[in-house]
């Protein structure tokens, strides 16, 4: 079994819903969620003149090998009627893999660590919640460290908690 850090977010519709949708999806496609952090707002990233994203970091268990977990989560934005239009364009979900245990890979279909994470409030700011210590493989630091030198001043606030683990209460 592996760990992989995932990234959910939505900036279309009713966004609460399509991040509680997508934790369904990923249980029954991918494995347990063992983890999640709250769920932050943030002003959209890289192109300007669109709603607000949620994000959320989940931590899930899965025997799936990174290719098939990234086929899956790609299946789980289609049914959840990702449409994809242009690059960082509006969409109801979007799912990141993150992390993957400690593995790292550098291809075009599929890098991980994600390549955009250290330039990211909204991805580091959730990730400090729930594993502040955890060491980015490539870099050789920990989350805290990474977002304590983020230079993102992009406004990251909680929204809410929506969360409730499969293993415990
Ligand atoms: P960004 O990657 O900057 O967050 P995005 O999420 O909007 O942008 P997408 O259109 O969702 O980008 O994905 C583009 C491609 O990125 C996917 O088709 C996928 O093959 C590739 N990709 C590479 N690494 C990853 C990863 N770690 N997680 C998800 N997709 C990845
Ligand atoms: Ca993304
Ligand atoms: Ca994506």
């Amino acid at each position: 079994m592996a760990t992989a850090y995932l990234l959910v977010g939505s900036n279309l519709g009713n966004r609460t819903q399509h991040l509680q949708q997508a934790q369904q999806f990923l249980r029954q496609a991918i494995g347990n969620i063992l983890q999640g952090s709250s769920v932050y707002e943030t002003a959209a990233w890289g192109v300007a003149a669109q709603p607000a994203y949620l994000n959320q970091v989940l931590v899930v268990e899965t025997a799936l090998p990174p290719f098939e977990l990234l086929e899956k989560t790609q299946e789980i934005e289609k049914q959840l009627g990702r449409i994809r239009s242009f690059r960082w364009a509006a969409r109801t979900i979007d799912i990141d893999i993150l992390f993957y245990d400690q593995l790292i890979i550098s291809t075009q279909e599929l890098t991980i660590p994600h390549s955009r994470i250290l330039e990211r409030k909204f991805v580091l700011q959730p990730l400090t919640e729930i594993a502040p210590d955890m060491l980015h493989p490539v870099w050789q630091r920990s989350i805290k460290n990474l977002l304590d030198s983020c230079e993102d001043n992009s406004v990251v606030e909680i929204f809410g908690k929506y969360f409730a683990t499969d293993n415990k209460i």
